[in-house]
């Protein structure tokens, strides 16, 4: 983006809108981007970030957002793909007026953008947006949404990784595997349990020592030190933590068969997904196999709201989004992370092919 600038940039990855915001009053600074909409309004996380260069939160904002087009489209949501960035440091940049100012600016759209949680932003920060638009999506319970989406994330890990073992040992069966989580934060902690309910043997690491003695001992687990982790002789490595772990250090170092973890961005780049084939390791992909929170979070903006039990359903189903993915991978011989994109690519050009125009779809909330 650097060199080109923002436009060519967008025109490159057919972006449609990219909002600037500032309010002196209040301090806000934020960059609002959409990338698609043929499936649904741009929906995506508000990320609140001290950025050293006003482009490097531009180029976030516009990267995620694009992001998102590619999870809802794989996941079989009806939603387009966009990103707030709010520049500024969550712990110590924070107010309700910087807040309730981005939802005037988001209720000025008119619901081509729909806000949602994401780093360094809480569900706290969801409702002051709440007090001045409707469209937020990651609500607590007691204002119609779907409250802590962790579980969520958690239990369609676990289907992805299902999904992921059934292709790599011909069984499905958690409880036979030997699985390595990295990472016990409000996600990791979840897959460690359920993963421990199912009977599996599972090692964990966090840097914060206490924390992982003491969810091991509750759920029974073995504890490694963090460098260790990834390099683990076991069926599955679930990265739960950070991006980018498996780069050009890490990956001669692996042992397991299956990659199978909620954190996002998981791959240095996407050649390093065509080096895990190339080795013989199943990569779930990461969007693909994380989206369980947002299935469940955006279930809330279907037709009657918020329902539930359809909402576990669905995130179930990332279980047959992946086998599908591996299928389409194995078929193409392609990496699952390439094989991810097409599906997604596939799913919007068909949808295209019906509109022949973006279809800038509002949801009436
Ligand atoms: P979190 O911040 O609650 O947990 C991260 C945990 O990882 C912390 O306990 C931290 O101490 C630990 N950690 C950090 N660096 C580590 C390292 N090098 N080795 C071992 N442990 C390390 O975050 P979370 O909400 O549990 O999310 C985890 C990952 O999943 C993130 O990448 C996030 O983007 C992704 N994700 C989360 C959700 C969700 O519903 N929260 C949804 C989709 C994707």
């Amino acid at each position: 983006m650097e060199k080109d600038g923002i436009l060519v940039y967008m025109a490159r990855y057919d972006y449609e809108n990219l909002y600037i915001c500032q309010e002196r009053e209040t301090g806000l600074r934020a960059i609002i981007a959409l990338h698609d909409t043929t499936l649904g309004p741009a929906t995506g996380g508000c990320r609140m970030w001290t950025y050293a260069r006003e482009s490097d939160a531009i180029e976030d904002a516009l990267r995620l957002a694009r992001g998102m087009t590619y999870k809802y489209a794989a996941a079989g949501v009806n939603l387009g793909g966009g990103k707030c960035v709010v520049v500024g440091d969550p712990r110590t940049g924070k107010s309700e007026a910087i807040f309730r100012a981005l939802g005037r600016f988001i209720d000025r759209l008119g619901g081509a953008y729909i806000a949602g949680e994401d780093v360094g932003t809480t569900l706290r920060d969801m409702e002051y947006i709440r007090m001045e638009t409707p469209y937020v999506v990651t609500l607590p319970r007691e204002l119609g949404g779907a409250g802590d989406i962790a579980p969520a994330t958690a239990r369609g890990t676990l289907q992805g990784m299902r999904a992921a073992c059934l292709a790599a040992f011909g069984t499905p069966e958690l409880g036979e595997r030997s699985v390595a989580v990295q990472g016990l934060g409000m996600v990791g902690a979840h897959v460690l349990a359920l993963l421990r309910a199912e009977g599996a043997t599972v090692y964990v690491a966090d840097i914060d020592a206490r924390r992982a003695e003491e969810l091991a001992a509750r759920h029974g687990a073995t504890v490694v030190p963090p460098e260790r982790i990834h390099a683990l002789d076991v069926d599955v490595y679930s990265p739960c933590a950070l991006g980018a772990v498996i780069d050009d250090t890490t990956l001669p170092q692996l042992r397991c068969k299956v990659i199978a973890g909620c954190a996002n961005n998981q791959l240095a780049t996407i050649e390093h997904g065509d080096l895990l084939r190339e080795r013989g390791i199943l990569y779930a992909p990461d969007y693909i196999i994380n989206a369980g929170g947002t299935i469940f979070d955006t279930d809330r903006l279907q037709p009657g709201g918020f329902n539930e039990e359809r909402a576990w359903t669905h995130v179930d189903r990332i279980f047959e989004t992946m086998s599908g993915l591996i299928e389409v991978s194995r078929r193409e011989g392609i990496a699952p992370a390439r094989a991810a994109d097409l599906l997604a690519e596939r799913r919007l050009a068909a949808a295209r092919s019906v509109q022949n125009i973006r279809r800038d779809v509002r949801i009436a909330m």
